[in-house]
């Protein structure tokens, strides 16, 4: 089953929740959706709509103002949670060893980290592309995993601008991360692609082998975007 999963980022507020909500419940996905929202927004209930983080901290509790631990986040009703996106990696100069330590804590509390790789403009010019990638997931991904987790590839270029890699480069992106997970032991895990996708666009990149899904950003926020990319992974 593919999967669409959206990333509110520092947006909306409840009652855009709960509108988003009802009209997703009053559809059939063929698919499993999944909101990423802001912490303050977890808690909410629907019949199609699975509810995850953005964030986690990477300590499972102490003296950390301001950090919310997988434990919280579970207890607040997260299945899932995104770690290593872009934004954090920039804004707040996450490694590969943070992210793989944020994923290490949600799955021991249950929760399916949503795991980003992806390159920079400048490193795809220089030709760098599958091998910024590919240390990306060997590092980010936490050892021995037996549970689920997701990879989302996010090219740094594509996310909030409206520009999106060809089919033909996402499929070579995902060929490569598939490699590289059958290599760790973790063939057949979930590699979505993130960056620009909407209502033009899903189909051409949902086709694509390899694509178990895709990874919304500003086009999650508006149920008039969101559903018919929703009505279109299958
Ligand atoms: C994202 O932030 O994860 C993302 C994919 O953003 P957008 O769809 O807006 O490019």
């Amino acid at each position: 089953m593919k999967f669409v999963i959206g990333n509110w980022k520092m947006n909306g507020s409840r009652e855009i929740l709960r509108g988003m909500i009802q009209q997703v419940d009053g559809l059939r996905p063929e698919n499993r959706v999944v909101l990423c929202v802001p912490f303050t927004l977890l808690g909410e209930k629907s019949k199609n709509i699975a509810f995850g983080a953005q964030d986690v901290s990477s300590h499972e509790r102490g003296a950390y103002t301001g950090e919310v631990s997988a434990t919280m986040l579970n207890e607040a009703g997260a299945k899932y949670v995104i770690v290593g996106h872009s934004e954090r990696r920039m804004y707040h100069d996450e490694t590969n060893d943070i992210v793989r330590e944020k994923a290490t804590r949600a799955l021991e509390s249950g929760i399916t980290p949503i795991i980003c790789v992806g390159e920079t403009m400048d490193e795809r010019r220089a030709g760098k592309t599958m091998d910024v990638i590919t240390a990306m997931v060997r590092e980010s991904v936490p050892a021995n995993v037996r549970d689920d987790i997701i990879i989302a590839y996010e090219p740094r270029w594509a996310i909030g601008v409206g520009v999106t890699p060809t089919p033909d480069e996402v499929m070579h992106a995902h060929g490569v991360i598939a490699d590289t997970l059958s290599y760790m032991g973790l063939g057949g895990t979930p590699i979505l692609y993130g960056g620009g996708v909407n209502v033009e666009n899903i189909d051409d990149i949902v086709a694509v082998e390899n694509v178990g899904g895709v990874l919304v950003g500003g086009a999650s926020l508006k149920p008039e975007e969101f559903i018919p990319i929703i009505q279109s992974v299958k």
